[in-house]
């Protein structure tokens, strides 16, 4: 028997369930903690997708995630601009203290078989 707690709730699960790693099952337990949550985590979570909406941009030179296009990475004129690495996952190595020189994540990925 499929659950079903209103239009609005089965629309949230819809649209988390696409996030990656959020299946249906996933997705309808993030919901209802979420409406559980309302004030503590719902309404703030708004508001950040609201202003991550509004402002974040993929920097066009590396294709990192910041509010300003080139990125903080990009505009930083402590770094090597003759030396792009290609990356996975450009917060990973940022945190591994690679901040000589320019990064840059993959256009796609490729899946291995
Ligand atoms: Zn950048």
């Amino acid at each position: 028997m499929k659950r079903q707690a209103g239009p609005e709730v089965e629309r949230l699960i819809q649209l988390l369930g696409k996030l990656p790693g959020l299946g249906p099952r996933s997705a309808r337990r993030a919901v209802l903690h979420l409406v559980k949550n309302r004030d503590k985590l719902m309404a703030p979570l708004t508001s950040a997708l609201a202003d991550a909406h509004d402002k974040v941009v993929e920097c066009h030179i590396c294709g990192n995630v910041d509010t300003r296009s080139p990125c903080g990475i990009c505009s930083d004129p402590r770094r090597n601009s003759g030396i792009l690495i290609v990356v996975v996952t450009i917060d990973r190595i940022q945190r591994g203290g690679l901040s000589s020189v320019r990064l840059r994540a993959p256009i796609a990925r490729t899946r291995c078989s």
